[in-house]
């Protein structure tokens, strides 16, 4: 019996040690804040990593934007309801409005996605490399709550070379009145 129980010992030192890892690592990420960019404001802030109660965005977000944002998707080309805005503004997540892409940096890319050449700053977006599809591309977030948002190409237009291949349906739109007449 003796021998067991220094057996049983080593078992249950181990999966104190194995939880009290697992519960730091959730403490970790819950608690972490973050510098993103508030265009309002012009200016940074930190800002606390969300994590999405799944049930509750299957009742705020339409099937599409759940399926986009939660489930890694994509829209079909040339349906999204922001492709073609052109008015000013800033493209915000669709789930916690965080700020991503200003209207100053859209394009028309002829893909039948909204592209965008940059970000309103490095550090509101994520970015991970995505090797589905047969594919190896780098899939772009949103740093604050996950949600996938599209993928980042290198066809991009000049100063970066980057475009911003965006699902409408990961993006709110808020725009901005122009005061460019009165200055
Ligand atoms: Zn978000």
């Amino acid at each position: 019996m003796r021998r067991y129980f220094g057996f049983i010992v080593i078992i249950a030192l181990a999966l104190i040690i194995f939880l009290g890892k697992n519960n730091s690592d959730a403490q970790d990420t819950e608690g972490v804040k973050i510098n993103i960019f508030n265009v309002n404001k012009g200016k940074f802030a930190k800002v606390s990593k969300i994590v999405s109660d799944k049930g509750k965005l299957r009742k705020t977000l339409t099937e599409e934007q759940f399926h986009i944002t939660q489930e890694q998707g994509t829209e079909p080309a040339y349906t999204g309801k922001l492709l073609k805005n052109k008015k000013t503004g800033v493209y915000q997540c669709v789930v916690c409005k965080t700020d991503l892409f200003s209207s100053d940096a859209k394009y028309d890319s002829g893909t039948g996605w909204p592209s965008f050449w940059k970000p309103v700053a490095d550090e509101n977006v994520g970015t991970k490399e995505d090797r589905s599809l047969f594919m190896r591309r780098v899939e772009v977030h949103c740093p604050v709550c996950g949600s996938h948002l599209g993928h980042i190409f290198d066809d991009g237009p000049a100063p970066t070379g980057k475009r911003f291949c965006i699902n409408s349906a990961a993006l709110t739109f808020e725009a901005m009145e122009e005061n460019d007449e009165n200055q």
